[in-house]
């Protein structure tokens, strides 16, 4: 017999599972809105216009070579990355406290930031908001935090956000607790708190001396305006707390397979800067030993130069109208069919996801009348929406809802 008998099968991955589902099925008007990747107007993935331009002229560039980029990553990249999280001008930049590591997109950032609070200041205690991105606990239990909680954040009553809750929650959190914090475009809820939502926020994390971890997967998508969306972190670094932010390139440059991310890690002074580096460049070692050099290539040019990042600029604003134009779309087939509900939560909510408010029985229906596929919890992806196809979701919705 074989040593691998006591091996058992794990469960699948929801969304990746749908998505195959989705691939497999013959359906003519099977529509995919499950897993969070844009889609074009005829729901095809989009290369973004710039990156081509790039990855050919990288192809013909023959100084560029296949070896090991350092541990840390590439040093024009993870600057460029932290300029564009803090903006350029941040003083924690100009006082040499804030700097980046180059990890496996917005991924391998959460995991190796999370092993750097659990390994060296021995945090073990973490909070993520109920709900979240489905894989934000795993990475940090596997990251050695063995205390996982979650802090209110939802109102299914009112389709938006439980903010007396999430105080309440934040309030009773032990003190060095990890707080983990989605940067802009809350996924999957798609509902952000608002400028003195976050001003509370840091009341009461500065009071209780909570740390905390912002994860941003989504700069620029969400309002189509980079610095908008990097709002709640400038903040919290002018209120003088030391963070980390896991950032992610998957969504805003659509460079998904190539796992291109960074950890800005900002710190109350630059002293502290070349020990944290040397303790997270034994982290990486240990755990892939460097990362992959050419999407961290492709990004590092385009916002070095100022006529690449204004094109890409204009790509993100060209993907966040496509995104709010279909919002706008859904809602107003829903409406015209007088279909039972609000749906302004459609329009309110912002970045890829809308949390609809369906249920999980609707959401089955959906998948299996419909060929509509979608997460059971009701979260659909907007981008996979499309002029041909709303009118079809909503009539199926519609359905689901009155049957
Ligand atoms: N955080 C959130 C909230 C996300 O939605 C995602 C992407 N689904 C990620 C992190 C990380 O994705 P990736 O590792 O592909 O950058």
């Amino acid at each position: 017999g074989s040593r691998f008998q006591v091996v058992e099968q794990g469960p699948p991955i929801e969304v990746f599972q749908l998505n195959k589902a989705f691939t497999e099925d013959s359906y003519k008007n099977k529509v995919n809105l499950s897993v969070g990747a844009y889609r074009d107007e005829n729901g095809k993935p989009w290369v973004l216009p710039v990156v081509r331009k790039m990855e050919k002229q990288m192809a013909e560039d023959e100084s560029l070579l296949h070896e090991y980029l350092p541990v840390l990553g590439l040093d024009a990249f993870t600057e460029a990355s932290v300029s564009m999280l803090l903006g350029k001008d941040n003083p924690a930049i100009a006082e040499g406290r804030a700097f980046g590591v180059q990890t496996l997109s917005g991924t391998g950032g959460l995991r190796v930031g999370a092993e750097l609070l659990n390994k060296h200041l021995k945090y073990d205690t973490f909070y993520y908001s109920n709900p979240t991105w489905e894989n934000h606990h795993l990475v940090f239990v596997n990251s050695g935090f063995t205390n996982p909680r979650t802090y209110r954040y939802w109102d299914e009553k009112t389709l938006s956000i439980d903010f007396d809750g999430l105080i309440e929650d934040l309030k009773n959190a032990p003190e060095n607790s990890v707080i983990l914090l989605h940067a802009c475009a809350h996924n999957p809820t798609g509902i952000d708190p608002c400028h003195e939502q976050w001003e509370k926020i840091a009341d009461v994390m500065e009071e209780r001396k909570l740390f905390p971890f912002f994860d941003s997967a989504y700069q620029g998508f969400a309002s189509g305006d980079l610095d908008r969306d990097a709002w709640a972190v400038r903040y919290f670094v002018k209120r003088g707390f030391e963070l980390v932010c896991a950032q992610s390139y998957a969504k805003n440059f659509g460079l998904y397979n190539e796992r291109v991310g960074n950890l800005t890690v900002v710190l109350s002074e630059s002293s502290h800067v070349a020990p944290l580096k040397s303790q997270l460049t034994w982290i990486v070692r240990g755990m892939y030993s460097n990362p992959p050099a050419h999407g961290a290539r492709v990004v590092a040019q385009v916002l070095r130069n100022d006529v690449l990042f204004d094109l890409w600029r204009d790509h993100i604003k060209f993907m966040s109208s496509r995104v709010m134009q279909m919002r706008e779309a859904l809602r107003a087939e829903l409406i015209k069919l007088g279909t039972p509900g609000n749906w302004d939560h459609i329009v309110k909510q912002i970045g890829l996801f809308s949390y609809t408010g369906l249920s999980r029985r609707q959401s089955e229906h959906l998948i299996q009348e419909h060929h509509i596929y979608l997460l059971r919890t009701g979260r659909i992806n907007i981008c996979g929406l499309n002029p041909g196809n709303v009118q079809y979701v909503a009539r199926a919705i519609n359905d689901a809802i009155t049957k």
